[in-house]
Formats: structure tokens, sequence, C-alpha cells
């Protein structure tokens, strides 16, 4: 019989309820139940694939080629398991299956009503993502804020399947108390309200997760409990940490598992070594002092006046495992491409970094920024790793600048170019030339098969791999050969030899580019074979005197 959690968040978004749901099922995991998690985006998109990621975060893509919420990869990096596409829900989804239902007579000639047929679709929605995942646990997070008009309806799913199965459901609502500076003191007032509005839509929480910059004391636990109609012992601490790994850590020390496994009369099993491992990881990642300086030439980072890198997470977490792995604290700097467009000779800059990624990206912003970037990269023998678009501009600066083709670039910003060595997919124009541009890429895992001989293959150790994409372009194979009299090394292909999906430099210490999304795949007890070579090359670049590449400078 499976068992549902819900988690919503009170007072205000981005309190770390991804986190916060991502660490309970690593919690839970730990007592030897089978956990999935499901995350519910309020908005009317289908997908995530369609929004700019300074809107969103990242576009997290799924095994299965779905384009979802960054969550989807924190709970996949917590669980270390894929999570599928039925596990992510959009308002988008779930009206447009209703919808359909509603033009193909499914509904038997009913009034088709807002309520109870969204919530309908949701409830099923939830219940297919626990059986597919066969888990004894299911965790939805439900975007946003409650007093959102736009997750009412979620909210009232769950309150249905509470009312069906009382002992089944367990509400956790992730808050946020604030210390004004002024005043020095944490207040629960807002926490209070949010819990009063979650009553309203029929919910009583089961457990208050106290988000704050310190933990929250005695005295105001009992407050809240008054309050909010809670016990103290379900009133649960939550701090500020320095890693997210902590979280689930400092969960177990306020006994959120015992807790839950009461409210949801669960059978106590044996406990299992996850969290042990994890506490293991934990205490490395603070102990680790030695740096590694990586850079990322990156585009999506300013909101107004901040900057936000939830952009790239999936990259700067795949940096960090590998970089702990390997023993090292890595040092991240953002850069943007702009700044190398306006002013070419401020790449000079990147001689202090020990490794350089480009990662994925789309349209013609900042893109010469990017190819200038990697051309100095190559030039002066700087680890390198392209990612996506990272490695189709590789392409286009190689075959610039060593083949001699001057104006070579790609489809996606010069359509009328004479020298497309990045060009739109076969399947893809028919698409775009219909504006069907909604989860239409080339999306998730696809077998590639690697030579052998090459930097890559010694990175993976075997010749076929599989690894999650989403692109519209592709490299041209009109210019293959002649980029390979030139030295370039088409290090995977897919298994047709069609596709070319790595490319890399011999003769550097680390220049590779690939057309997938390897950072989806790394772990932080698993980190990925790519970024594990990359971070050592950039660990070896970093003790070793400055040498220039030997060739093609
Ligand atoms: N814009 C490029 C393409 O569509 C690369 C996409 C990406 O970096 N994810 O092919």
């Amino acid at each position: 019989m499976t068992k549902y959690i819900f988690v919503v968040g009170g007072v205000m978004s981005s309190v770390g309820k991804g986190i916060a749901t991502a660490s309970i099922a690593k919690l839970l995991e730990s007592r030897g139940y089978n956990l999935t998690c499901v995350k519910i985006d309020p908005y009317i998109n289908v997908d995530a694939g369609t929004m700019n990621p300074t809107e969103h975060g990242e576009v997290f893509v799924t095994e299965d080629g779905d384009e979802t919420d960054q969550d989807i990869g924190n709970y996949e990096r917590f669980l270390n398991k894929d999570i599928l596409s039925t596990n992510y829900i959009t308002t988008g989804r779930v009206y447009k299956t209703v919808i359909d239902n509603e033009r193909n007579l499914k509904y038997n000639g009913k009034c088709v009503e807002v309520v109870p047929h969204i919530p309908l679709e949701i409830i099923r929605r939830i219940k297919t993502a626990g059986k597919k995942a066969k888990a004894d646990i299911v965790i939805t997070e439900i975007g946003g804020t409650v007093g959102e008009y736009q997750n009412i309806l979620f909210l009232e799913a769950a309150r249905m399947m509470k009312l069906e199965k009382p002992d089944d459901v367990a509400f956790v609502m992730v808050s946020y108390l604030p210390i004004p500076n002024k005043v020095g003191e944490m207040k629960t007032k807002p926490t209070q309200s949010a819990v009063r509005t979650l009553n309203s839509s029929g919910i009583q929480p089961d457990i208050l997760l106290c988000r704050s910059e310190k933990v929250i004391d005695e005295k105001r636990k009992e407050k809240l409990s008054i309050f909010c109609n809670l016990s103290k012992n379900k009133i649960i601490a939550a701090p500020d940490v320095d890693s997210i790994y902590d979280v689930a850590l400092n969960f177990k020390k306020e006994n959120l598992d015992d807790r839950i496994i009461e409210i949801l009369k669960l059978k106590k099993r044996k406990e299992n070594d996850q969290l042990e491992k994890w506490r293991e990881l934990s205490e490395k990642i603070k102990k680790v002092k030695d740096e590694v300086k990586i850079g990322i030439v990156g585009k999506y980072f300013e909101t107004g006046d901040y900057v936000l890198t939830d952009s790239y997470i999936s990259v700067i977490e795949a940096i960090k495992h590998a970089s702990w792995a390997q023993n090292k604290k890595p040092i991240i700097s953002w850069i943007s491409s702009d700044e190398y467009e306006k002013n070419p000779d401020k790449v000079n800059e990147l001689s202090k970094y020990d490794g350089v990624i480009v990662p994925g990206g789309f349209g013609s912003r900042g893109i010469e920024g990017k190819i200038n970037a990697i051309k100095y990269l190559r030039e002066n023998n700087i680890p390198f790793l392209g990612l996506c678009y990272g490695m189709q501009l590789a392409i286009i600066e190689f075959a610039r600048n060593v083949a001699g083709i001057k104006d070579a670039t790609t489809e996606e910003i010069d359509p009328n170019s004479k020298n497309l060595v990045i060009h739109t997919m076969k399947e893809q124009r028919e698409k775009i030339n219909n504006s069907n541009y909604g989860g239409t890429m080339r999306l998730g895992a696809y077998p590639c098969k690697i030579k052998k001989d090459t930097k890559t293959y010694e990175a993976y150790c075997k010749d076929e791999i599989s690894e999650r994409h989403r692109h519209r372009y592709e490299f041209n194979n009109d210019y293959r050969k002649l980029l390979e009299k030139n030295g370039l090394v088409f290090a995977g292909t897919s298994p047709d030899n069609k596709l070319i999906e790595i490319i890399e430099i011999p003769n550097h210490k680390f220049f590779i580019g690939c057309q997938f999304h390897p950072e989806l795949k790394s772990r932080p007890l698993n980190p990925h074979p790519l970024f594990m070579s990359f971070i050592k090359a950039s660990i070896s670049n970093k003790y070793k005197v400055k040498e220039k590449a030997k060739i093609h400078s």
C-alpha cells in the first residue's frame, strides 16, 4: 500500500522546498522504504522547455526526454535514481489531458467541471507515478506558496486524497521565520498566518519545517505549537546550512523520520547505510581545503539587479561531485560571455582558472564571446569542457581558426551563411517551419559509441554509453573529413555513425565537447566520468607550469 506526503510552502518562495523534499526522501529511504518524488509546477506551460532559464532556472531533462523543473534533478541526485516524466505535473499538462478526454467523449456525456475533474486528474497522475516507481511512499512537492491562486486545485487534490484515506496522507509545510535585522528576534507570525491559509483549504499540516537563518528555539516552537495546532515534536528546525547535504542530517537530529513513520502508521523497517554515506560525504565537504578553480562562461546569470546561478545548477553540482571525489574544494566563477564579445582581449583572464566550462545555451547573444573564450582555451592549453552548445561552438571555433573556414557558423545564428558547420537536424526542419517548438527537440537518453585511444574512452572506460540530450542542431557531416584532417577527433558518434556526439583535440591537456548533457547524470556519490576527467586535468593544470598547446595555436 502506497503512502503519500505532500510538501507545501508557506510565507515565501525560494526557501528550499525542493531540497527539503529530497532530504525527507533521503531520510525515509535510509529507513528502508522505496521512495519516489513528484514535482508539481502550477504554471500553464506544459513543460519547462519553452522558458528562458532566467525565468525558472535550469531545464532538467529526464531519461525519457521530459523537459522538467530543476527540482527533479535534486530528487535524482539525492535518491541516486532516475525520475521519469510521470513525476512531473504542470497545470498545462493536467488541463490538456482533461480537455483531450472531454473531446474524446471519455466523460460519458457528463458536464466536465473544474472540481472534481481537475483534482481527479491530478490524483491519477500522482498515483500513476507511485505505481510506476513501485514506491512505498510518494512525496509530492507542490510548487509556489500557499495562498497563491495557482496552486489551489493541487491543494484540493491533496485534500481529497487525505479524505479518502486519512492514514495514508501527510502534509509537510516548509515555512519561513524571518529574523528582521532591526528587531533581532525570530518572528513566528507569518508562519501562523500561512498555516491558517492552508487550513482554509481544509488542510492541517502534520509537520512544520521551520526554515530560518538560525535553529528555532523551544520558546518559539511552543508558540507555533499552540497557534498552529501541532504538537511540539512535529515542529522541526531547518536552519540555513553551508551545504545542502546537511539538510537531511539536520532533519535526522530532530527525528523527522520517526515522526513521519508514526503519522503514516508505517511499519518500522531495518535502517540501511544510505544516511551514513551521506554523512561521510557531508563531513568530507567540510574538510577539503585544497582548491580547484573552475570558470563557467555562460549567459543566463542576470535577473534585474541579481545574479542567478540556478540556470546551471546541474553543471555546478557535477563540478562539485567530481571535485570532492578528488579531495578538492571547487571554486566556481561566473563569467558572462557578453563581456568577451564587447572586449575580446579580456579572455586573457581565463588563464587564472584551472579549467573552464562552456555550458549549453540557445540563440545568438554572447555567442562570439564564447567562441573567443574557446579559442583562448584551445591555444593556451587550458582544460576545456564544452556542453551541447559548448561543443557546437568549439567546432565552429576550430573550423574558423584551424581549418580556415572563416565564416563557419551555426544555422541557429545565421541560416543564410555558406558554411553551416552546425545545421538543423533533418527531423527538426518541419517542426521549426511550423513553429512547433514545445517538447520537440532531440530529447532524453540516446546511445553513443566511443572511439578507442581517445581521452573520452579513458574517461568512460567503455565503448558504448548512454547520455541525455536537448538540442535541435547537429554537426554537419559535410565538414567531417576536412576537420578530421586538421586534427579534430570525433571521439563519439551515434551507433549508426551519423551523428557526432563527442569531439576532442589531442595534444591538449583536456579539450572535449559533447553534444549531450553529462551534468544531468552526475550524482554526489557517483560523479560523472567526463567531469571526473575534466577536474583531474584541471587539478594537474593547477600544478604544472602553464605551457602553450603543442598544436593549432
Ligand atoms: N542551441 C543548441 C541546439 O539547439 C544547443 C542546445 C543546448 O545547448 N542545450 O542545438
